[in-house]
């Protein structure tokens, strides 16, 4: 995060109206950007254009002899297991293969717990008085939302540079029985690049909780997807919780949507064996089996963990260009002003840029105005309420290159527009 102190009231009051003569500049020019939604772009989806060839007529046997057009294979294919578990740092054998989607299997397995007792559970979810989810914040939006469809209460805890506030959760979890879960994506998280610490991982896996049923929601989204020269590790939580005792407290999530295609890829689940027999064996009043050749196209393209890796490494040199262009010009634009601060992730989707409190709808709407359509302010919280009204989720990779500095430029307008006005008001005691 960068920030420093804008001077005086005089130098406000010129940043300000300068701003409001670039705000009118920008709107005259009509212009129409997208920066909503974390998706790949179409030069992206461009690098697995040979799946769409996979496994070709004839290919349809894997490597144990399963004919893959057939129904049947609830956990999913080997050798798609292998290439995914040192990925998502889970035992192959621990591993299960979805549909296209991990936001699904998220979803059906909090339905799931409501519906079926889980391991170590005294009663099914929809049977407590009251279920309750931490939501470390700024998040993910679509975690939130899926919890308050179903009545799920959403308890904010802050994050900080080495993952949610720690003492925050152990105390949490540790008053109140009906805490039932939380939601981590634990690197590159969504939206602030954050990634976990061991010792926050570690205390994740050995706290205690007043809930025998506890679970913590891993999201591994961007398990793979680095841009910075040195891959982020990440300490192994499903090992930590069965070292400290609490084999069953982690389902692992992940997915290839942003590794293949965002519409046609696979989702896993991971977990202890007795979390995937429980999943499995409710899977199995579901379906007859997967889509096990979309499976075996994945094995074909993707052939092992290196391949994988080569692949990740594709899809940087096209995104990574994307971020530097953000920071760039938020530096150039607003650095020093101490009129906003940015991550700079290693990874991941997205870059979190905070405002003055109280500034993040205002700019938003002011880009609205100016045809740069953002993620709602807000929607980085349980409900769609920041409080402090200060976090805008920035998503790069889907515009080009050209349309992101256009929209970066004008969102860095909007932001010296609504900040200095603030600033004034502030410094004029309203
Ligand atoms: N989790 C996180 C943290 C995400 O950012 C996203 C996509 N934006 C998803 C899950 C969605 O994953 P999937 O496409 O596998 O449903």
């Amino acid at each position: 995060m960068t920030s420093s102190n804008l001077g005086d009231r005089d130098r406000l009051v010129a940043e300000h109206d300068r701003a409001l003569h670039d705000h009118a500049a920008l709107v005259a020019r009509g212009l129409s950007l997208d920066l909503t939604r974390g998706k790949p772009s179409a030069r992206q989806l461009d690098l697995s254009e040979a799946l769409l060839a996979l496994p070709g007529e004839g290919d349809h046997t894997a490597a144990d002899g399963t004919d893959c057009r057939n129904y049947g294979g609830l956990q999913g294919l080997p050798e798609l297991r292998e290439i995914f578990s040192g990925p998502l740092q889970v035992p192959a054998a621990q591993l299960v293969v979805g549909g296209n989607s991990s936001l699904a299997m998220m979803h059906d397995t909090v339905v799931q717990a409501l519906l079926s007792r889980l391991p170590g559970a005294e009663r099914r979810w929809v049977d407590e008085p009251r279920v309750a989810f931490l939501c470390p914040v700024p998040g993910y939006d679509r975690h939130f939302a899926l919890c308050e469809r179903f009545g799920i209460e959403l308890i904010p805890v802050p994050m900080t540079p080495e993952g949610p506030d720690m003492d925050v959760v152990e105390r949490l979890v540790r008053e109140d029985a009906q805490v039932k879960g939380i939601w981590c994506v634990p690197k590159y998280s969504n939206p602030d690049g954050v990634c976990y610490s061991d010792e926050t991982v570690r205390r994740l896996a050995a706290m205690p909780t007043a809930a025998p049923d506890f679970r913590v929601f891993w999201d591994n989204a961007y398990a793979v997807h680095h841009l910075a020269d040195s891959p982020v590790e990440i300490a192994d939580i499903l090992e930590l919780c069965a070292e400290n005792g609490n084999p069953d407290r982690v389902f692992v999530f992940g997915s290839t949507s942003k590794i293949t295609l965002a519409g046609a890829g696979v989702a896993f689940f991971g977990s202890s064996p007795a979390n995937v027999a429980w999943l499995i064996g409710n899977a199995a009043k579901q379906t007859i089996g997967p889509d096990k050749i979309n499976q075996l196209r994945h094995v074909r393209f993707l052939k092992d963990a290196e391949g994988l890796a080569a692949h990740m490494r594709r899809h940087r040199d096209l995104i990574r260009p994307k971020f530097d262009a953000v920071i760039r010009i938020l530096d150039k634009e607003l650095g020093g002003t101490g009129l906003a601060s940015w991550s700079d992730p290693a990874g991941g989707y997205f870059i979190s840029l905070d405002v003055p409190e109280g500034c993040a709808r205002e700019v938003v709407r002011k880009a609205a105005e100016a045809g740069i359509a953002l993620t709602p302010a807000g929607a980085t919280h349980p409900y769609g309420d920041d409080p402090l009204d200060r976090t805008i989720r920035v998503a790069p990779t889907y515009p080009d290159l050209e349309e992101l500095e256009l929209a970066i430029e004008g969102l860095a307008v909007c932001v010296r527009l609504v900040a200095t006005a603030r600033l004034m008001e502030r410094a004029s005691g309203s």
